[in-house]
């Protein structure tokens, strides 16, 4: 039984020289030895990692020539150039700041190997994410300095981040332990917070707009990029969504009716920051887009995330203007939408010892 009133020191390296029994693996303040994967329990972290695996891509094997060709020759509208950069401006940051959330905070509070597995092949992701808008940036040769300040500059992107940040921070002090109620509450939240409304809610408002303009024939290089970081962004919400309902079952404590009512103020703050950065990054109509049909979306997806935690939704009977997102998020190894290139990825080939 748990003493609430200790912490718990997170698990970096083996407790007493004990075989690990499976029944004693726990999500959060476990006591096995972390350095035994085997035997699994969680085997659903362990089939998301071999799936992310077999999902593997690098941003230079797509081909960007004709994204470059559009956008020198002033084949894109202003409209459709603003959000380019306003994405570019938000994600050349967002995924430095989900990679600092994985390894320098989550990592060492969770205590199932199989769950820390999947947060490894999630931290590469998040590189290779971040590597894709670089590439995507040095690509159309733009601004660096001012794409990669725009988490500072721009307001509709810093208030996002002014959003995100302490959640991540709680997480990365290096005093900050699990064990007791109040703390693993704190990280409960964070785990929501980063899953559902980062990685699950402030992502799709771009991810429409890019995967919008690639339907249309332009910008196919970078829409293809996207389309591969929405697959493994789906991924890392359904990572954290099997990961917070676990940690809820196995600490039912935790989910208490202030715990909710806390969480549902942070979604509605969220869906509130996240409309304000669609209406900053469409003064107009464009690409058959508007504000107003992102209000609608945000909240149909805002109570899908709510209710994937168990939660009830805050805005019933919300609707999906965009049904062709879910297609994208489904997207078949074999098969490319855009048609670019061979998505199934292939290893360098065998290593030869003549
Ligand atoms: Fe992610």
């Amino acid at each position: 039984m748990l003493n609430f009133d200790e912490t718990i020191e997170p698990k970096t390296a083996p407790p007493a020289a004990s075989r690990v029994n499976v029944v004693d693996k726990r999500i959060i303040n476990g006591t096995t030895d972390v350095n035994q994967l085997v035997p699994f329990k969680y085997k659903w972290a362990w089939e998301k990692y071999l799936s992310q695996c077999a999902n593997h891509w690098m941003p230079q094997e797509i081909n960007m020539q004709r994204d470059i060709e559009q956008w020198k020759t002033g084949q894109l509208s202003e409209d459709e150039m603003r959000i380019v950069k306003r994405n570019l401006g938000f994600f050349v940051t967002a995924d430095s700041l989900a990679a600092n959330n994985i390894v320098l905070g989550t990592y060492r509070q969770i205590t199932a190997p199989e769950c820390r597995q999947f947060l490894l092949r999630q931290a590469f992701d998040e590189a290779i994410h971040t590597h894709a808008y670089q590439y995507i940036v040095e690509s159309l040769g733009l601004d660096e300095g001012e794409v990669f300040n725009a988490y500072h500059e721009i307001g509709s992107i810093s208030a996002k981040d002014d959003f995100l940040i302490p959640f991540i921070d709680v997480l990365t002090d290096p005093q900050f332990k699990t064990g007791t109620v109040a703390n693993d509450q704190k990280l409960l939240k964070s785990l929501i917070v980063f899953a559902c409304i980062m990685e699950g809610l402030f992502f799709y408002v771009g991810f429409v707009q890019i995967l919008a303009l690639g339907r249309q024939n332009k910008m196919t290089g970078a829409a293809e990029q996207y389309q591969y970081i929405l697959r493994d962004e789906s991924m890392h919400c359904n990572f954290g969504i099997d990961l917070i309902n676990t940690i809820k079952l196995e600490n039912p404590q935790l989910w208490t009716e202030s715990f909710k009512a806390e969480l549902n103020d942070l979604f509605q703050h969220a869906v509130d920051l996240e409309y304000a950065y669609a209406e900053d990054t469409m003064p107009r109509g464009v690409l058959g887009l508007n504000a107003g049909m992102f209000k609608e979306y945000l909240r149909f997806i805002a109570n899908r995330r709510m209710t994937q935690i168990g939660m009830e939704p805050l805005f019933p009977g919300a609707d999906n203007p965009f049904p062709w997102m879910s297609e994208m998020i489904d997207l078949k190894k074999e098969k490319n939408f855009f048609e670019t290139r061979v998505t199934e990825y292939q290893t360098g080939g065998a290593l030869s010892w003549d």
